[in-house]
Order: C-alpha cells, then sequence, then structure tokens
C-alpha cells in the first residue's frame, strides 16, 4: 500500500560523513558545507519554527547539480530541505532533524532577455530585488513585490506563489511564471521552460510546482513575464473613517484608476506600532480607525497625478476619505511606504510572535477584524495585536505578540484559523503552509484534497526525500 511505500523509506541510515562523500562525489569539495558558522546560517527561516542546524549544506552551481545531487539522496535515502532567500514565513525551509540543506543560492544568473516579447529567463537563485533591479536597467519591470524583495529568490517565490504589494494589478506569481525547470528528487532534470504567453499543449504542469513549497521538485529556472516599466508612480495615504469606506474606495478607485498598482490597509493600531517602531512622525494630527496606502504606476507623470487627486477629492468630498497626504517627491512616497513596511522590524520586535495571512471575502472582512481582535485583547490585554494587508485582493494580516508561552501561540492559531473558516476564507493567502500551519491545513481543503496531494507526492517523490512533512504529511 501508499502508507507502506513511505512508511518503509526513513531518513538514511548513513553517517553523515558517507553522505558528505558521495555528494563531494558530484559537486565537489567546495560545494558541500560543513562548517558551524555556515550549519547556523542555514538552521531556519523568518518563522517561529524551532531552528535546527542541517548536517550539511550543498550549494550546487547548476541545474544539473541540483539534479545529480537529489538522485545521490534519493539512492541513499538521505532527506533534504529546500532553501531559497530563507525569507518564508511557515517554517518550510527550516531543516528537521537530519536533513540536508540544499541551497539555491548560487544559482544566480540572469540567463537571457527576450527584449521583444518581454521575458526573461533566470535561475532560482537569483534575489527578487536584483532582478528588478537588472530589468529596469533595460526598460523593463517585473512587477512581483514584496517587503523581502532584498532576500527573497524569485525560486522560492515560484514554490510559496508569493503575492505581495501589487497583486490587484498584476497578479501572483503563478501569473508571472511562464515555464519552469524543476529538479526531481529521483535526478531527472524536468523541463517545463516555455516563453509564449498562450500554450494549450496538454496539461500544464508547471502549475502543480507553483506554490507546493519545494514538495514536488526543486525549482531551478523559470521563464518570467516581464511588463513595460512605469515611467510614473503617484503614492497616497488616507485615513479613513471605517474599513466599510475601503471597501468602497477600493471599488471606485479600480473604477476610476487602471493605473492602480497598491492598496495597502492598516487598522490604527498597526499605524501606532509602526510609528513607533519607525521614529517616523504620525502622518496625520489627528487618529483615524483606518489607512489606507495607495500606489499607481502608469506613463504620464502630470496626468497620472492629477487623476489620482481628482479620485481622492470625490472620495474627501463624499466623506470615504477623511484626510489624505499625496507624495510630492520619490522621498515622499518612499516615507510614506516606510509606515507599511515596517513590518519586518515589528516582526523581530514581537517575537514570539503568531502570524497570519488569511484570506477573508471581503463582505465578512470588517466582521472577522472586530471578531478575532475583540477576542485576541480580551485574552492577552499585555500584548499587540496588529492588522493590515493586502485587502484589494481579500489578503488580511494579523500580527500579535510577543507572547511568552508556546501554548498562548497555539491557543490563538486554533482561535483564528476556526474564525477563518467560519468566514468562508483560507488559512494562508500568500505565505503558504510550510510546518507552521500544517496541523490547520483541513480548516482549508478537503480530505480528497489532501489525499490527491498525497498522490502527486509519491509520483514525484516515492523516496519521500525532498520537504519530507512540509505541508501535509506523506503518509
Ligand atoms: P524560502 O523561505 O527559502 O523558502 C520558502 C519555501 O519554498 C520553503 O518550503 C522552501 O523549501 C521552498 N523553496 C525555496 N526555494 C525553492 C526552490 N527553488 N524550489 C523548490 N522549493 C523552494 N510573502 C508574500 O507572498 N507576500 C508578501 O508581501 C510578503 N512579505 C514579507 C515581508 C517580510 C518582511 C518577510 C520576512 C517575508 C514576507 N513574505 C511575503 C514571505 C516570503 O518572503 C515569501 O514567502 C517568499 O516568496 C519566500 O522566498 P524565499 O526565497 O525566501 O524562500
Amino acid at each position: 500500500s501508499r502508507e507502506a511505500v513511505f512508511m518503509s523509506r526513513q531518513n538514511t541510515a548513513l553517517s553523515v560523513e558517507e553522505v558528505r562523500e558521495a555528494l563531494v562525489g558530484v559537486l565537489g569539495e567546495s560545494r558541500v558545507l560543513q562548517d558551524p558558522g555556515r550549519l547556523e546560517a542555514h538552521s531556519g527561516d523568518w518563522s517561529e519554527a524551532k531552528r535546527v542546524r542541517p548536517s550539511l549544506v550543498i550549494c550546487p552551481r547548476t541545474p544539473q547539480e541540483v539534479a545529480s545531487a537529489l538522485a545521490v539522496c534519493s539512492r541513499l535515502g538521505q532527506q533534504v530541505v529546500v532553501q531559497g532567500g530563507l525569507t518564508g514565513l511557515a517554517g518550510g525551509a527550516t531543516p528537521c532533524n537530519g536533513e540536508i540543506a540544499l541551497s539555491l543560492a548560487r544559482l544566480n544568473a540572469v540567463e537571457d532577455l527576450d527584449e521583444v516579447a518581454g521575458t526573461v529567463r533566470v535561475q532560482a537563485g537569483v534575489v527578487l530585488e536584483e532582478l528588478q533591479q537588472w530589468v529596469e536597467k533595460r526598460d523593463w519591470t517585473f512587477p512581483l513585490d514584496l517587503g523581502a524583495r532584498g532576500s527573497c529568490h524569485v525560486g522560492g517565490n515560484a514554490a510559496t506563489n508569493a503575492g505581495g504589494n501589487r497583486v490587484i494589478r498584476f497578479g501572483t506569481m503563478r501569473e508571472r511564471v511562464l515555464g519552469l525547470e524543476v529538479a526531481l528528487p529521483d535526478g531527472r532534470l524536468l523541463s517545463m521552460l516555455n516563453r509564449v504567453t498562450k500554450n494549450t499543449t496538454g496539461i500544464d504542469l508547471k502549475h502543480l510546482f507553483i506554490g507546493s513549497e519545494g514538495t514536488l521538485g526543486v525549482i531551478t529556472r523559470l521563464d518570467l513575464k516581464l511588463s513595460p516599466k512605469p515611467t510614473s508612480s503617484s503614492t497616497a495615504l488616507c485615513a479613513l473613517p471605517s474599513f466599510e469606506a475601503a471597501t468602497q474606495l477600493v471599488r471606485d478607485l479600480q473604477r476610476a484608476l487602471p493605473a492602480l498598482s497598491a492598496f495597502e490597509v492598516m487598522w490604527s493600531d498597526y499605524l501606532a506600532a509602526a510609528t513607533q517602531i519607525t521614529s517616523l512622525r504620525r502622518p496625520f494630527e489627528e487618529d483615524h480607525p483606518v489607512y489606507v496606502l495607495i500606489e499607481t504606476l502608469g506613463a504620464d507623470d502630470l496626468a497620472d497625478r492629477e487623476a489620482l487627486e481628482r479620485a481622492l477629492g470625490q472620495a474627501l468630498d463624499s466623506g470615504l476619505v477623511a484626510d489624505v497626504i499625496v507624495a510630492q517627491s520619490v522621498e515622499d512616497s518612499r516615507r510614506l511606504w516606510t509606515y507599511r513596511e515596517a513590518v519586518g522590524e515589528l516582526l523581530g520586535a514581537l517575537k514570539p510572535f503568531a502570524a497570519f495571512d488569511v484570506g477573508i471575502p471581503m463582505s465578512r472582512m470588517q466582521e472577522f477584524v472586530e471578531q478575532v481582535g475583540r477576542d485576541l485583547r480580551q485574552l492577552f490585554p499585555d500584548q499587540k495585536h496588529l492588522f493590515f494587508g493586502h485587502i484589494g485582493d481579500g489578503n488580511l494580516h494579523v500580527l500579535s505578540g510577543p507572547h511568552s508561552a508556546n501554548g498562548s501561540l497555539h491557543e490563538i492559531e486554533k482561535m483564528v484559523y476556526l474564525a477563518t473558516e467560519r468566514a468562508g476564507g483560507c488559512i494562508s493567502a500568500e505565505h503558504g503552509i510550510g510546518v507552521v500551519k500544517k496541523e490547520f491545513l483541513p480548516h482549508s481543503r478537503t480530505g480528497e484534497e489532501l489525499d490527491a496531494m498525497r498522490s502527486l507526492k509519491l509520483l514525484f517523490d516515492p523516496a519521500n526525500i525532498l520537504n519530507a512533512g512540509r505541508v501535509f504529511d506523506a503518509a
């Protein structure tokens, strides 16, 4: 039976030295690392999953080397955790005992730009921000954007189907990936590389690997769709009387401003905490229940700014917006984004934290925020409970901490995920499941769906060596 297949394949019985020798045989000494500093640097991601040093770190330099290393691991029954930029918030890249870490950091070349079609072929370990800057110099833009841009890899972005700040205009990573190359656990290199937008040649296998968090294969190369580089950008921060006003405002702005690229909501407690931690001054004299950061990306500076000001003027007149700051310079715009991007510093300050990235239908969002906020404040009056998110696409973040006892983190998770299920939402809109949300996946997926995931795992990774125990248990 399938269960028996998985049960019979535990992690390797060989010593670390024996595994190391076999890997050195295909990668060479310099790509198989064992010094304590290196092991420590690869012992965890940004989540609250317990840090564990891998027994070795391997850093292949080519897709073929990734495949060859996996073939060795499959043969030896050695379990492997895949690591991109380690900015994940779900613990998927954090090693479990006895695993070796496969880092994509040295697979970091931008291979080829098709300037006519606007596509780029990159290796998986390219850092998102480096790709953004590389294509911008060549008059294109790669519009996926998130706070972790300076460290996360495009391979990691595909593995988690990352979202971020501009999904309302440009979609998630899934919508930017035209093709993929994946090293399978048995050592085969599966090419699904493809540079055309429309392609109906049978089952589109790449979608199995996008968002599957390294459970089925290691992404080694990607063909990505670019967009023409915008030449104008406008930013505004609005103070709103209620969340209801925000739901109306996003609808109005989507109609009035085709260039709308971000609509980020921050509830008042979040903005207060962000103001404190960044030492920025409060943006408005008075406090307001909800704030919205708006960005447009277009092609005509003056016309775009006028269109934004006109739309926000109407919102002020109708009472949807109580106050507004429109950035007058790049510097201003950066400062307004700092409030939203303070989340990196807040994550550090609120450790140990419970962090959520749930998807909630817009029609249920305010009720959800009120109920969960009330429950959290009642149960944990001494902690901060901050609500914010990419609300333009129904993605709400909740950050709660610091919590001293592990038990309370678990209690909060149970409470929030149950409320999420009741609201008809999903427990992860962009960060993925990893290990920290695995227990709660049945809140969002049926037993049949989980069975289908296990069947795919068995097909691609029968020895269960790759990211074992992430997202779901193989058996
Ligand atoms: P890692 O953390 O290294 O890995 C994540 C998962 O993908 C792991 O399961 C790993 O095994 C797997 N993986 C990594 N590379 C590969 C590969 N090449 N092949 C197969 N599997 C692989 N996420 C968002 O979606 N939107 C946001 O707005 C956002 N904001 C963030 C802000 C901050 C401050 C931080 C710290 C994180 C944020 N994140 C956000 C989460 C994180 O940045 C994303 O999930 C990102 O896509 C992870 O990429 P990574 O390269 O760091 O992956």
